[in-house]
């Protein structure tokens, strides 16, 4: 037996009228999905009946999403696509010329929720607090490799190359990576700085396309 919590309750005997006897698929992040019957129904609370596994657990590739927060609407659009697009882990990080409004963790880790659910992944990825990018490299494991997004390589197209393992795709705010911090990620031997086309992207958008050309590379799109 499965207890929802009230929202979840109030979502779906209020807003989607399900009533006992109800089926719907149901995931907690650790055990796959699952067809469930609806035994209790009450818009404060209620039961559910798992009743047949539908897809075993499964995990995405070892990549964490690294991003300047932006705009609201268009930080929550970087946390919906990354969740689409396969990724284990999203760390709002603060650089240089970050300018964002405070960033709310437990919003982003809803919309996390949300975007798992319609895309059916059976896995959430969590949405770390924001951090420093300069404190963050500075605890850096060097295995994980970091694939940066990065204007000024734009139109010198290369292939991404490094190894299979963990990495980590990390992309700019608006204003760009400041001159320091592009001299230090330079320099770090496992950053590889790549170019996401000719043109320049808005960071949502170079998100999803950094997180496309690494998905192609090496990760379960192949
Ligand atoms: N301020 C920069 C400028 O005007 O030149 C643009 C920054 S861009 C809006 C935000 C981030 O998206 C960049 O820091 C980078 O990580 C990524 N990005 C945008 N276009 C890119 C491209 N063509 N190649 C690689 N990364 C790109």
């Amino acid at each position: 037996m499965v207890p929802l919590s009230q929202p979840q309750a109030h979502y779906l005997f209020g807003v989607m009228r399900l009533a006992e006897g109800a089926m719907l698929s149901v995931f907690d992040g650790q055990n796959g999905e699952w067809d469930a019957r609806v035994v209790e129904a009450n818009k404060r609370r209620g039961m559910l009946e798992c009743v047949e596994q539908t897809k075993p657990q499964t995990g995405p590739p070892d990549l964490w999403l690294m991003f300047a927060p932006i705009k609201k609407a268009r930080t929550d659009f970087i946390v919906e696509k990354a969740v689409e697009m396969g990724v284990a882990r999203i760390l709002p990080v603060l650089t240089d010329f970050t300018n964002a409004e405070r960033v709310r963790v437990d919003r982003l880790q809803a919309h996390a929720v949300e975007a798992a659910e319609q895309c059916g992944a059976v896995y959430v990825p969590e949405v770390a607090e924001p951090q420093k990018l300069a404190k963050v490299l500075d605890r850096w494991d060097s295995f994980r490799q970091i694939m940066m997004g990065d204007e000024a390589q734009a139109g010198r197209f290369a292939p991404l190359t490094g190894s299979v393992g963990p990495w980590a795709v990390l992309i700019g705010p608006e204003g760009g990576f400041s001159p320091a911090e592009r001299d230090r990620l330079a320099g770090l031997d496992y950053v590889q700085r790549v170019a996401l086309g000719p043109r320049i992207l808005r960071a949502d958008t170079a998100a999803i396309a950094a997180l496309t050309l690494w998905q192609t590379t090496y990760g379960d799109w192949r």
